[in-house]
């Protein structure tokens, strides 16, 4: 608790990014407020030159904000005192209100134009449009997210508006924009030419990052059907929740997956929104194992994933501007939580754990990239504009590496013996398969450890000291052992060690100074001393490696038989299986014996 409390304490600068992170995510309206400018001009007709290709609108519109939103098209167009937006703000967040739009479009060329008017926040609810037309009437469009796809005049995530202005004429256009989520007016004005260009290039990048998301989905599939693993099938789950919910974001879930269901596509921001946290919390227990290793803080993320799952159902029954604000919060509490787990995991000296945190961090970094430029510390370019979504794309990669790490992890302790930390029988098996198999190019020689009466011990001074001379003596071991040397724990109090080397004679003295080492270390204390038998590949020709093993267990036998702690060599009549008394030596041999 010491250290959640300094963790706390150091990373409040954290929480507190993560606090406008969770809002942002919540309300991205929120993050395009620029600063209001008090010097309002005159809201100027966008011209359209031989030059022209696009162009931002912001300052040629004039807005009018209807607060009973019930006012109808020829009323506000002849009564509405409509006020140029200048360089003030176009993102309103959550608000009732209907907003009017008027601008006007100059065509100066020498022929007629086409041209393009595009929304580029396309989670408004309810779009309209109306454009001056040839026989000074009015042409309209009813669109918006809560309309069936094709609604739109161009199938686009965006809404793309095609204009058509005579030469010479000016031509006026009217949008209201009414929704029950962020309020965000993103108009510009695309020359036909400019508008294909500028979309070519969009698609070619939306497909790198939706395309980076299936590769990790699929790749991640198929080793979650190999392995089976919990924290694989919840990356699974926030992999695809997450990149469905900037799939929705970025208008293309709308486009390809739903487009005729608007309730479903409404609705499923917060659904996703609430999987992404449920997976991702979820993910974040199994991988570090937080039942086990912080069972508060486990209590607490579980806590929240009712909540979660209480947001889910509710989402189907409560509108999204009722829910969205209690989700926003949740996301905060869940991230601190989060990070609050990977840095126990971290403190614990768990190594997956680091990736982990750097993941999570990634996603931070991308965020806060994205407010920087918010709050005009950044210049708006392609990089900070999209930094909250290559943040998540990249903590994908990330934590993909992450469970990698972590299966390697798993994989490297069932190999390993868990009181000494040696390789453990299972290890010792394989590896004395495959060097026996190579030892075709070099011999290899094998040592076979039992620690003398180890029983008595265990008896008179307990098991806990037992345990603690066995790891002593594994420690012992593992320095002692030469250079490229595999040491084990066999079994109970065995232990082998597979030499690199054939020589009979420099095997034999491995073991002796083993063996010396051994007393000399307890000595002063339990006594303790091991017999060791010993077999060369070089000095006898074995059929495969159990008569291999099984010479050098005889060896053992014989330096047990011959009063312990000493070493034995293997001879001709070990290597066959049947060449022996009949007495197994793992019965037990009385001290004197
Ligand atoms: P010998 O010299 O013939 O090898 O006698 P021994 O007493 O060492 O042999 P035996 O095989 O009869 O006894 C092995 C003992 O090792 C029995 C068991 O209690 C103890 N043992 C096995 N595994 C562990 C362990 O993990 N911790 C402890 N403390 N004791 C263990
Ligand atoms: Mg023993
Ligand atoms: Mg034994």
């Amino acid at each position: 608790m010491h250290f959640l409390a300094s963790l706390f304490r150091r990373g409040s600068a954290l929480v507190g990014a993560w606090l406008l992170a969770g809002a942002l995510l919540a309300n991205p309206a929120l993050a395009d407020r620029a600063p209001t400018d008090a010097s309002l001009s005159a809201a100027e007709p966008i011209t359209v030159g031989e030059a022209f290709a696009t162009a931002p609108l912001q300052t040629h519109i004039a807005l009018f904000e209807d607060k009973t939103a019930r006012r109808e098209f020829d009323d506000v167009r002849a009564h509405a005192s409509f006020e140029p937006a200048g360089e003030r703000g176009t993102s309103f967040g959550f608000s009732h209100s209907a907003w009017w739009v008027r601008v006007d479009i100059r065509n100066e060329r020498t022929h007629d134009v086409d041209v393009a008017l595009r929304q580029d926040y396309p989670l408004i609810d309810y779009l309209d449009l109306w454009i001056e037309s040839e026989e000074g009437g009015w042409r309209t469009v009813h669109t918006g997210d809560r309309m069936p796809f094709d609604s739109r005049p161009l199938a686009h995530r965006d809404f793309v508006f095609p204009v058509h202005v005579p030469r010479g004429a000016t031509r006026t256009v009217y949008l209201r924009f009414a929704s029950s989520g962020a309020v965000n007016i993103g108009l510009s004005l695309y020359a036909n030419e400019a508008l294909l260009e500028s979309i070519s290039l969009e698609q070619l990048a939306y497909g790198f990052y939706f395309g980076g998301f299936c590769v990790l989905f699929f790749y991640n599939l198929f080793i979650f059907v190999a392995v089976r693993d919990r924290a694989i099938f919840y990356y699974l789950f926030y992999a695809a929740s997450y990149g469905l919910y900037f799939g929705v974001h970025d208008g293309l879930s709308f486009q390809f997956l739903w487009p005729d269901n608007p309730r479903w596509g409404n609705q499923a921001l917060l659904v996703l929104l609430c999987l992404s946290l449920y997976s991702g919390m979820q993910f974040a227990r199994h991988f570090l194992s937080t039942a086990r290793h912080s069972p508060r803080l486990d209590r607490a993320a579980r806590a929240l994933l009712a909540l979660d799952l209480l947001a889910l159902a509710a989402s189907f029954f409560l509108p999204y501007a009722t829910l969205i604000q209690p989700v926003a919060y949740g996301t905060i509490v869940s991230v601190g939580v989060m990070m609050a787990m990977g840095g126990l995991g971290l403190a614990r000296g768990y190594l997956p754990a680091r990736i982990f945190v750097v993941a999570w961090g990634a996603l931070l970094v991308g965020v806060l990239v994205y407010m920087a430029k918010t709050f005009g510390l950044l210049p708006h370019n392609a990089f900070t504009q999209n930094g909250f979504q290559a943040g998540a794309l990249l903590e994908m990669v990330l934590l993909s590496l992450a469970l990698a790490a972590r299966l390697n992890d798993l994989q490297r302790q069932t190999l390993t013996d868990a009181l000494t930390s040696l390789h453990n029988r299972r290890y010792f098996d394989a590896q004395l398969e495959q060097s026996f198999a190579r030892a075709r190019d070099g011999a290899i020689a094998l040592l076979i450890i039992d620690i003398d009466h180890f029983k008595q011990i265990n008896d008179s001074h307990g098991h806990a000291r037992g345990d603690a001379v066995l790891i002593e003596l594994g420690n012992l071991l593992r320095h002692s052992a030469p250079r490229g040397a595999t040491v084990c724990r066999f079994g109970g109090e065995e232990f082998s060690i597979i030499l690199p080397f054939g020589d009979e004679a420099r095997a034999a003295q491995t073991a002796e100074d083993i063996r010396r080492a051994v007393e000399a270390q307890f000595k002063s204390g339990l006594g303790v001393t091991v017999s060791i038998g010993v077999a060369s590949s070089a000095s006898q020709s074995y059929g495969n490696e159990s008569e291999f093993f099984h010479a050098a267990d005889e060896a053992l036998y014989r330096a047990k038989s011959m009063g312990r702690n000493r070493v034995e060599l293997a001879t001709a009549d070990d290597a066959a299986p049947v060449a022996r008394s009949g007495v197994d030596r793992r019965q037990p041999v009385p001290p004197n014996g």
